[in-house]
């Protein structure tokens, strides 16, 4: 594998958030029954979410929970485009299965060749 190949993953994983956070740790956005919240798994810095008058906690904001608004917004600041990136996907995983039946092809005519040069 070349170096350039190789793609940077984050060792972290985005899931949706279940049970949803109260709020968004981005815009802070109330939790509804639509809107989805992805987890990053990782803390945030946000702390907590307060009543002003009482001081209660009304949403922990200490873990990095974003809603389904603040991801977009992100996903377009990189002109993520689902259907584009979808395209991409179907013809990488197209040009890896050629790879893999290429490298078969290429052991089967070795292995060929090699019982070939034994046999004369
Ligand atoms: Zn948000």
């Amino acid at each position: 594998m070349r170096a350039d190949d190789e793609v940077a993953y984050p060792v972290w994983r985005a899931r949706i958030a279940d049970p949803k956070p109260a709020a968004c740790s981005g815009c802070l956005r109330g939790a509804d029954g639509e809107t989805a919240f992805i987890d990053l798994g990782m803390p945030g810095d946000r702390g907590w979410l307060r009543d002003p008058d009482s001081l209660g906690v009304i949403a922990d904001l200490t873990r990095l929970c974003l809603c389904e608004g603040c991801v977009r917004e992100a996903a377009e600041c990189l002109a993520f485009e689902p259907t584009l990136h979808r395209r991409h996907l179907a013809k990488i995983r197209e040009v890896m299965a050629d790879r893999d039946r290429l490298e078969e092809e290429n052991r089967h005519l070795r292995a060929l060749v090699a019982e070939g040069l034994v046999a004369n």
